[in-house]
């Protein structure tokens, strides 16, 4: 690729070469250099994305050290940045990719920091190395999770929700370290705050994400009244506290579970998405079903000709769904359409994980779930309700997470256990007992300002059913998927989140239909009307 760029550059000197190099022919050599380099990345990031799929299956002879200091080097060119910055250039799709080239550039400024990178790297060593004391037993995590999420010993469970403070007294202050570094390296790279920066890159603000937490906190706020209150009552305790509440959620018809195993379970999807006219034997995505540290990742290892999906061995509905949430972002790297490498790589997060949404939410329409899944209908009604109720809760976890996090970069000196307790009982409703577990969240030191995502995901998700829905009835044919792809699965980076909704739903991303959807009656109904 290199050999390439070069020749390129001397083709276009000697171009040039017979007067003045106008703004045009330097506007034009410009372009050239970023056309070279998109192809250069595309070649690395495929590189880099076979690494990540070894390194995902605990394949220690590889190393992505390589891959990503070239990676740097294509992006890192202050000299080449310097000239696209002033480069005069008229189309518009290269107005973007100039923006999108010069935010990646910034981004891989910060996060590959030396001091940063390996902090960060530390933090991540030591959060896969602790085991965590219950009972006179070492647990990892997934282990600690099972506990906290499984566990019939109330006891056994307020002891995992303590022992999450081990990584905070283990890691909290590097975690904390590596939020005022990122905050110094933004104001430097950026003249912004880090914080602002970032969320732009993730296709959102601050000013709509605090006003759609609090549309969603406010108007479920009954709800979720109620949920505690049963929960309350159901499990037989005077006062709640933090380690019942996911607990709740296994004890809520169990029987279901059992609907959904391991076996069949990647055919079941490829038909929900067959019935949308999306035949995956003829996509180029190859499906492993294995262990890994997330329940699931879908690597482009190149858009449009080479997926790969890992799927973490589980059982029951967390694994249907998952699997369902993948195969969304397997369809979108199978179709995003863009003219180039760094428009295909740059779309708007909220949409990639709301299309892995939008397949999830497949699971909840009654008229899937009882024909792929073979439910009867009070049990595909059950599952909605199930579903509710556990949104009800985890969107509320999400967002403790997510503005934990923003009120940490706003003042990475306060009182982090302090904090925690304020936004945690802000939206759960319990006290969180000053328990210093906020470290326990492995995105803060990796992956920075991500979890709002999975919040704006699910009401993308709900939003899109909704539009298909109206347009289509119930029952999702060939024209829907067809709706699915050219609005949604095609998209990159060329549109913003706001067009794309626009162009898609007739309305920017909303939380409405989310909040009906957290509501009682609107679930019901849709199930009653369906099982008639
Ligand atoms: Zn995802």
């Amino acid at each position: 690729m290199r050999t390439t760029l070069s020749a390129i550059l001397v083709t276009l000197v000697a171009a040039g070469g017979v007067g003045q190099p106008t703004a045009l022919t330097s506007a034009k050599s410009v372009e050239a250099t970023l056309d070279a380099k998109e192809q250069e990345l595309e070649q690395l990031y495929a590189t880099y994305w076979q690494i990540q799929y070894q390194l995902e299956q605990g394949d220690t002879s590889v190393s992505d050290k390589d891959v990503n200091r070239k990676i740097r080097d294509v992006v890192n060119d202050p000299k080449f940045l310097h000239k696209l910055e002033a480069a005069h250039f008229e189309d518009a799709v290269l107005q973007r990719r100039r923006q999108l080239f010069l935010e990646v550039a910034t981004d891989s400024q910060i996060s590959t920091d030396t001091d940063l990178a390996t902090l960060v790297e530390s933090i991540r060593k030591d959060g896969s190395a602790i085991r965590y004391k219950i009972n006179g037993k070492l647990l990892d995590r997934p282990e600690l999770d099972n506990v906290l999420g499984h566990a019939v010993d109330r006891d056994l469970r307020r002891q995992a929700w303590y022992a999450q403070a081990d990584l905070t007294t283990l890691t909290g202050n590097r975690i904390r370290e590596a939020m005022k570094l990122r905050n110094r390296l933004g104001l430097r790279y950026t003249r912004e705050n880090f914080s602002d920066f970032i969320l732009r890159r993730r296709a959102t603000n601050r000013r709509d994400l605090s006003s759609w937490f609090e549309q969603i906190r406010t108007s479920t706020e009954p709800e979720y009244r109620a949920l505690l209150s049963r929960m309350q009552r159901e499990l037989r305790v005077e006062k709640l506290e933090p380690w019942d509440l996911e607990y709740y959620f296994s004890t809520l018809r169990p029987e279901l579970e059992n609907k959904f195993g391991l076996e069949g379970a990647w055919e079941r999807t490829t038909k929900v998405a067959s019935l949308l006219g999306f035949d995956f034997s003829r996509l180029p995505v190859a499906v492993k079903i294995t262990d890994i540290t997330f329940g699931g990742y879908t690597m482009p290892i190149w858009y449009g000709k080479e997926i790969k999906m890992l799927v973490s061995k589980h059982t029951g509905i967390r694994f249907a769904d998952t699997i369902l949430h993948e195969s969304g972002h397997a369809l979108h790297f199978s179709f995003v359409q863009e003219p180039t490498f760094i428009l295909r790589d740059n779309y708007p997060p909220p949409m990639d994980e709301g299309l892995g949404q939008t397949m999830t939410l497949m699971l909840f329409r009654p008229e899937i779930s009882t024909t792929v899944y073979g439910l009867s209908s009070d049990e595909a009604r059950a599952l909605i309700e199930r579903r509710r109720l556990e949104s009800n809760y985890s969107l509320r976890a999400l967002m403790v997470q997510s503005e934990f996090e923003l009120e940490a970069y706003d003042n990475p000196q306060q009182d982090f256990a302090a904090l925690y307790d304020r936004v945690c009982s802000k939206y759960l409703g319990v006290d969180c007992h000053q328990s210093n577990t906020w470290g326990y969240d492995p995105f803060y030191a990796a992956i920075p300002l991500y979890q709002q995502n999975y919040v704006l995901a699910e009401m993308f998700a709900y939003q899109v059913h909704h539009t298909l829905d109206q347009r289509f009835g119930r029952n999702w044919g060939q024209e829907s998927g067809s709706y699915l792809h050219d609005k949604f699965l095609i998209r990159g980076g060329s549109l913003t989140l706001d067009q794309i909704m626009h162009q898609g739903t007739g309305e920017g991303l909303s939380a409405k239909y989310l909040v009906a959807a957290l509501k009682a009656e609107p679930a019901v109904a849709a199930a009653k009307s369906e099982s008639k």
